[in-house]
C-alpha cells in the first residue's frame, strides 16, 4: 500500500529504477525535494489545483493525480490561483474542447502574476494531435502536456518540467501497460470508484472514446480485490466498478475471467456493503451476470444500460451491434429476475438519418422498458468519428422538437417509477449534509434514488434505514428510522427492511 512507502529511504544519488511503480516513487521523492526548495524560497507551502472535466473515469484518474501531488508535498486547493494547476480534460463533445481553451485564457492571466506557476494538461482531449499542435502554437505558457495512457508517469513528467524551461509534451498512441499501487486521494471517505479496465473496442460510430482511450485492457482480478480490501480497511463501504464497457472485462487477461466471476469475488470482501458498476453494453450483458446480480447481497439494484436509439436501422448505423428486439428482450429478462431493479439509460436524439419513424421506435422502447431515469442527448457531431461525415444530418429544429418530446415522456415515466417505493423503509447510504438545508442529510437508495431526511453529519458514510414519506418526483423526503442492526444493511437488502 503506498502509505507504507518511506520516500526518505529512496537514494536519489542513484539512477531511477526501470521497474514500476518504484520508478514513480523515485520521481515523487525527487519532485518532493524540488518542491521543498521552491517552498523554502517562497516562504510558504505550494498549492495545487486539479480541474476535472468529463466522466467518472476522469474523476478517478484525478484522485490518483491528486494523491501524487499530495505525496510530493503540494497542498490541495480548489482555487486556480495556485502554484500548480492541472486540467484533466474531456473531449466527448466538440464544445468540451472550446471550454478548455476558454479556461486557458484565464490561466495565462494568472501566470503573468505568478511566473513560477506550472500549468499542465492531461486527459482525453490531449490524445488528439491537432489539439496538441494548437497548444504548442497558441498556448506556449503551458508547461506540461500528457495523455490518458501515461497518467501513471505524472511524477516523472513533473520532475522533467520542473527542471526545464520548455514545454514538456509526452503522449502515447496506445498502451498495454497498467501500473498498480500509486497514491490516490479520494474525494469521499466512504465510497470510491475502482477502475477494472481501460479503453474500449466497440467503436460506436458517434464516439471518440476508443480513439483517445485506446484498446481494452483489464486489470488483474487480484489487483482489483487487493485495492478494494485496502479501501474497505480505509473506511469505504461502497465501490463503483468503472469501465467504458464493464461487460467485456477480463477478455484480454492471461487467465480470462468474466465480469460476473469478478463480481462474485468482490462480493466476498468483508466489510464492503454495496457494489455498483458502470457502464454496461447491452450486446455483452450475459445471463450469468443477471444471475449473479439476482443472488447478490451487495450489488445495488440499479443498472445503467445505454440504449442510444430504439430504431434497429439507426442502431446499425451507430455500430451498436444489437437490435431493438434484442434490447427489449434483455430488459425484460433483467426485470423478471429483479423486479425491484432500477434501469437507467442514455439516449441520443437526432443521429444522422434519423426519421420520425425511427424516433417513434425510441419512444416505444422508453414506454415498454419504463426507465427509472434517462440521460438524453442531442446528437453532437464529433470530428474524427464516422458519424461526423454521414449524410442526412438532422435539422436543428427537428432535433429540438424530438428532444423535448422524449424528455417529457422520460420524466413522466420516471416520476411514476419513483413512486414504487413510497411508504417503504429502506437502507440509504448517507453521503452529505443537504446543500439547501443543513438540518437535512442526503443519501442514496440501492436503486440510486436520492433521499433527503432530517439528520446530522455523524450519519455521513453510514447505511441507515429511512422511511420514504413523500416522493417529490425524482427524490424522496424521508424520516430516519434508528434500528438495532444499523450499519449492517447491504446493497440488495431492500426486502428485509420492509
Ligand atoms: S461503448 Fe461505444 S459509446 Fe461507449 S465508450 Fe465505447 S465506443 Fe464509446
Amino acid at each position: 500500500m503506498y502509505n507504507d512507502i518511506d520516500l526518505t529511504k529512496i537514494d536519489l544519488t542513484q539512477n531511477a529504477p526501470a521497474e514500476e511503480p518504484q520508478r514513480q516513487y523515485y520521481f515523487i521523492a525527487k519532485a518532493r525535494e524540488l518542491i521543498r526548495e521552491r517552498s523554502r524560497q517562497t516562504g510558504r507551502p505550494l498549492t495545487a489545483c486539479i480541474k476535472t472535466f468529463g466522466c467518472q473515469m476522469n474523476a478517478r484518474d484525478s484522485e490518483k493525480l491528486r494523491g501524487i501531488l499530495e505525496m510530493i508535498g503540494y497542498e490541495h486547493s480548489e482555487s486556480e490561483e495556485a502554484d500548480f494547476v492541472l486540467y484533466n480534460t474531456c473531449t466527448v463533445r466538440e464544445n468540451a474542447n472550446l471550454k478548455v481553451y476558454g479556461h486557458l485564457g484565464y490561466l495565462s492571466g494568472l501566470k503573468k502574476k505568478n511566473p513560477q506557476m506550472i500549468i499542465a494538461l492531461c486527459g482525453c482531449m490531449m490524445q488528439e494531435a491537432e489539439v496538441v499542435d494548437k497548444i504548442q502554437k497558441s498556448y506556449r505558457f503551458v508547461d506540461l502536456v500528457f495523455g490518458t495512457h501515461n497518467i501513471f508517469k505524472f511524477a516523472e513528467l513533473l520532475v522533467t518540467s520542473l527542471e526545464s524551461s520548455r514545454m514538456v509534451v509526452d503522449l502515447w498512441k496506445d498502451t498495454d501497460k497498467i501500473v498498480e499501487d500509486l497514491p490516490t486521494d479520494r474525494t469521499y471517505s466512504f465510497k470510491s470508484g475502482v477502475n477494472i479496465m481501460f479503453g474500449c473496442n466497440n467503436f460506436c460510430s458517434y464516439c471518440i472514446v476508443p480513439y483517445v482511450r485506446g484498446r481494452e485492457r483489464s486489470r488483474k482480478p487480484e489487483d482489483i480485490i487487493r485495492e478494494i480490501k485496502d479501501l474497505v480497511k480505509d473506511g469505504v463501504v461502497e465501490v463503483m466498478l468503472l469501465g467504458q464497457n464493464v461487460n467485456s472485462y477480463g477478455k484480454n487477461l492471461e487467465e480470462p475471467i468474466t465480469f460476473a466471476q469478478l463480481l462474485r469475488q468482490v462480493e466476498q470482501i468483508e466489510g464492503l456493503e454495496r457494489i455498483r458498476f458502470m457502464t454496461s453494453h447491452p450486446k455483452d450483458l450475459s445471463e450469468e451476470l443477471i444471475k449473479v446480480m439476482r443472488q447478490s447481497k451487495k450489488i445495488c439494484r440499479h443498472l445503467h444500460l445505454p440504449l442510444q436509439s430504439g430504431s434497429t436501422p439507426i442502431l446499425k448505423k451507430m455500430n451498436r451491434r444489437y437490435t431493438k428486439e434484442q434490447y427489449l428482450d434483455l430488459a425484460a429478462r433483467i426485470r423478471e429476475a429483479m423486479p425491484d431493479i432500477a434501469i437507467t439509460t442514455d439516449i441520443i436524439v437526432g443521429f444522422p438519418g434519423e426519421t420520425e419513424e425511427d424516433f417513434q421506435e425510441t419512444l416505444d422502447v422508453v414506454r415498454r422498458v419504463r426507465y427509472d431515469s434517462a440521460f438524453t442527448f442531442i446528437y453532437s457531431r464529433r470530428t474524427g468519428t464516422p458519424a461526423a461525415v454521414m449524410e442526412n444530418q438532422v435539422p436543428e429544429d427537428v432535433v429540438k422538437d424530438r428532444f423535448n418530446r422524449l424528455l417529457a415522456l422520460v420524466q413522466d415515466i420516471s416520476k411514476e417509477m419513483s413512486l414504487k417505493v413510497q411508504g417503504q423503509t429502506l437502507p440509504v447510504l448517507v453521503e452529505s449534509v443537504n446543500e439547501q438545508d443543513s438540518a437535512l442529510v442526503t443519501g442514496r437508495l440501492s436503486n440510486n434514488l436520492l433521499v433527503h431526511f432530517p439528520g446530522g453529519r455523524e450519519l455521513i458514510g453510514k447505511i441507515v434505514n429511512v422511511y420514504l414519506k413523500e416522493c417529490k418526483g425524482f427524490y424522496y423526503i424521508g424520516e430516519y428510522v434508528p434500528d438495532a442492526g444499523e450499519g449492517s444493511r447491504s446493497g440488495s437488502d431492500e426486502a428485509s427492511a420492509r
